[in-house]
């Protein structure tokens, strides 16, 4: 039962009240060891046309696939969450905007190269991914450092989507403190 309400039931992955949890539990460590993370926010491209087109039955299938796509692209010590419908995050840890941009990248390359195969049908997937990272030294809320993630994501969408777009502002934040 533990275990059922932590882990979402379609994808396998932890789930939205693990990611919370895990959230205040990842920026604590950071403040108290004094090292940064990052924030991962990923939604699938155009996910409405592959319910459309071939049902939601089918589009099940594919965000079974794609969240084992995105675990599968990830460090051991780094965890994936699906959060939302079409909608996943990744904490990394030890990792400032820079590395946090390498492995969305890394995570774009994952799952451009790895369609969903079912029979004669092949779903190519593309996600975007927005980029917030938190340093000890700048004081960002859980709510801030989500929020800055959504808006890179936002920006990853305006921009085409396929990609990844960082939020620079705990770095700005870094360089006017010193
Ligand atoms: P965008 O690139 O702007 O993100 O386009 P989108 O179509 O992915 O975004 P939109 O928010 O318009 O639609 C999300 C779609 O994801 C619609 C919804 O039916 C589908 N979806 C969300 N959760 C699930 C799910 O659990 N199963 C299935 N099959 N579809 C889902
Ligand atoms: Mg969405
Ligand atoms: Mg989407």
């Amino acid at each position: 039962m533990e275990l059922l309400a932590v882990t979402d039931t379609l994808t396998g992955l932890a789930n939205r009240r693990q990611f919370d949890a895990y959230l205040d539990r990842e920026m604590a460590h950071s403040r108290r060891h004094k090292n940064s993370f990052c924030l991962l926010m990923i939604d699938a491209d155009h996910f409405k046309r592959v319910n459309d087109q071939f049902g939601h039955r089918r589009g099940d299938e594919v965000l079974a696939h794609l969240a084992q796509t995105i675990e599968g692209s990830l460090r051991a010590e780094d965890c994936a969450f699906r959060v939302g419908g079409e909608e996943f995050a990744v904490l990394l840890r030890d990792a400032g905007e820079i590395s946090g941009l390498g492995a969305a990248e890394r995570l774009l390359a994952a799952v451009r190269r790895d369609p969903f195969r079912s029979g004669n049908d092949v779903h190519d997937l593309t996600v975007s991914i927005g980029v917030s990272a938190l340093t000890p030294r700048a004081e960002v809320s859980r709510e801030l450092l989500v929020a800055r993630a959504d808006a890179a994501l936002y920006a990853a969408k305006g921009g085409g989507r396929d990609r990844a777009s960082v939020d620079f502002s705990t770095l700005s934040e870094r360089i006017a403190s010193v």
